[in-house]
C-alpha cells in the first residue's frame, strides 16, 4: 500500500482556495488568498500542490498573454479549451470539435501521432465592454 503524500493538507487546502475562486488565478494570487484566510503555507508548496493537481487533471492550466502560469479549478471534465476574458477573468469552456478534427487530419497528413494541442483564446467580454 501506497503511504498518504506528505503534503496531503496543503494540497488540499489549495484546492479549496482554488474551488472557490472564480476565473483563473496565478500561484501567487492564491497563496495571498490563502494567507488572507489565515493558512500558513508557503508559496513553494503552493506552487508544488498546483503543479500536481494539474498533472491530475482536476486543475485547468493555462499561460497568460504575457506568459504568467494560470490555475483554474474546471468543472469540465477531459480535453477542452477556454475563452477568457483579459480584463475581469471570466471563462468560458469551450468544445472545439474543429479544432479536434483538423489536428487529427493535420497529424495523419504528415505521420504523426500522440499529438497534443493547448488552444485558449483571450478576449474582452461583452460585459466589460459595456462598462469601458
Ligand atoms: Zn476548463
Ligand atoms: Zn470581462
Ligand atoms: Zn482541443
Amino acid at each position: 500500500m501506497q503511504q498518504p503524500r506528505r503534503n496531503t493538507w496543503q494540497r488540499e487546502a489549495v484546492r479549496a482556495a482554488l474551488v472557490q475562486t472564480p476565473g483563473f488565478v496565478s500561484a501567487q494570487q492564491l497563496h495571498q488568498v490563502l494567507r488572507d484566510a489565515g493558512t500558513t503555507i508557503g508559496l513553494a508548496t503552493v506552487y508544488r500542490a498546483l503543479a500536481g493537481l494539474s498533472e491530475t487533471e482536476e486543475v485547468d492550466s493555462l499561460q497568460s498573454p504575457d506568459g504568467e502560469n494560470l490555475f483554474r479549478f474546471c468543472a469540465m471534465p477531459g480535453h477542452h479549451h477556454h475563452l477568457i476574458c483579459r480584463a475581469c477573468g471570466d471563462t468560458r469552456e469551450l468544445s472545439a470539435t474543429v479544432v479536434e478534427e483538423w489536428t487529427r487530419r493535420v497529424g495523419a497528413e504528415h505521420g504523426f501521432s500522440d499529438i497534443e494541442h493547448v488552444v485558449d483564446l483571450f478576449g474582452i467580454c461583452e460585459r466589460c465592454r459595456a462598462t469601458a
